[in-house]
């Protein structure tokens, strides 16, 4: 089955936080409630929020 994985590290935290869903769509919601509490990002901006999809990986 395919998942979709998201370390927060790699888009330049000092962070271990990971994400893991089987669709895509569902990670961004949750990435953005961490972002939120973890790096007090209140207003995510178009350019984070097509950093972050980049840094999603599809694993099979
Ligand atoms: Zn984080």
């Amino acid at each position: 089955m395919t998942r979709y994985t998201y370390h927060c590290r790699d888009i330049g935290y000092d962070c271990s936080f990971e994400f893991e869903a089987t669709e895509k769509k569902d990670l961004l919601p949750r990435i953005k409630i961490h972002s939120k509490y973890a790096h007090q990002i209140f207003e995510m901006s178009p350019e984070m929020e097509k950093k972050i999809e980049a840094a999603i990986r599809q694993a099979d």
